[in-house]
């Protein structure tokens, strides 16, 4: 069966309009506080919903690895969060029942592998970004026989140089990568990265969380690269778009905890992306992120990603600063 990225761009779509209701509702900037939690949790269980009702619809047959369960919604004491999801999705989607909701849920409880077709699916990647009101993404992707053949990048809140806000961006294997309006009108337009003679010109960018990246490390790499500019710090996978258009260069993930094994929800849909837009990645040992293996990369050990020019350099200079 022929899988069309344009259901799956319709699917994060309908998500990020519910991300962006219950991001209006956000009243705090700050920290993650037990009061707004809930607020991250509505969207995240209402984006999983809308997405995965969406392509129920469409592939009955693909299942999907997603971030979130529907275990803890269905729990007694999570009835008033239950009925502030369905409250959300019915605003996307009126005629969504409750069971179809939480069977919408459910779905995405595929373990992954290295057989068959499945989507992975991250409804908010960013949380904390999404709090603040700054960037989180919501990050699709298809997953076939271990290899990422297709991704979607959501970015409600991302800016583009002529000061439009939100894209979506895909991509799909041989097929090059994409951005369209989060409106899905028009034409998407063709992106790709930006190639630089050397890594000194670049701009890197890095989690704004440094529990998720190291940013020590990454200051004595730029270092090292001979880098001027100051690292952009954002949430998400928007940095793989922020790359993937060229407004950024370079992006570190360096392991802060040892054994840590990043998630394939976190990774598929923008490494695709940053690949068909002409850009390189490795884990920090310049290894292939193995998307095949479960769950997790547990094969790799962080992310090193670039424009294709300089990407050599990079993961040298990677290899060289974490002594690996
Ligand atoms: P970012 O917005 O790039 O900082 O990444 C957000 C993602 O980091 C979340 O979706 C988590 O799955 C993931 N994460 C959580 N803990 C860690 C960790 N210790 N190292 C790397 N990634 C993490
Ligand atoms: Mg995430």
């Amino acid at each position: 069966m022929k899988i069309e990225i344009q259901i799956a761009n319709q699917a994060v779509q309908e998500a990020a309009k519910l991300c962006s209701l219950v991001q209006g509702q956000l009243i705090h900037k700050d920290t993650l506080t037990k009061k707004d939690k809930s607020p991250v949790t509505v969207a995240d269980y209402g984006a999983q919903a809308l997405i995965l009702h969406h392509l129920g619809k469409h592939y009955p047959d693909i299942p999907v690895t997603a971030e979130e369960s529907a275990n803890e919604l269905l729990k007694p004491e999570n009835s008033v969060l239950k009925e502030q999801v369905i409250q959300y999705v019915q605003r996307i989607q009126p005629e969504l029942s409750e069971n179809e909701m939480i069977r919408a849920i459910q779905r995405g409880s595929h373990p992954g592998g290295k057989q068959g077709t499945f989507w992975t699916l991250d409804p908010i990647d960013g949380t904390k970004g999404f709090i603040r009101k700054e960037q989180y993404a919501i990050a699709l992707a298809l997953i076939e026989n271990g290899i990422v053949t297709k991704g979607i990048v959501g970015c409600p809140n991302l800016p583009d140089s002529n000061g439009n806000i939100g894209s979506i961006f895909f991509a799909e294997k041989g097929l090059g990568a994409y951005k369209h309006s989060m409106d899905l009108l028009g034409k998407p337009e063709k992106i790709t990265t930006l190639s630089l003679h050397s890594a000194h010109e670049a701009c890197f960018c890095e989690s704004v969380e440094s529990g998720h990246s190291s940013h020590s490390q990454s200051a004595e790499i730029s270092k090292r690269l001979k880098i001027t500019k100051e690292p952009v710090r954002m949430d998400s996978q928007c940095k793989y778009a922020a790359v993937s258009r060229g407004d950024a260069q370079i992006y570190l993930r360096l392991p802060t905890i040892q054994g840590y094994e990043e998630k394939i929800w976190d990774h598929a849909a923008g490494a695709i992306l940053l690949e068909e837009a002409g850009g390189k990645i490795s884990d920090i040992f310049g290894k292939p992120l193995d998307f095949s293996l479960g769950k997790t990369l547990k094969n790799n050990s962080g992310v090193v990603a670039s424009s294709e020019g300089i990407f050599e350099e990079v993961i040298s200079v990677v290899k060289q600063a974490l002594d690996v």
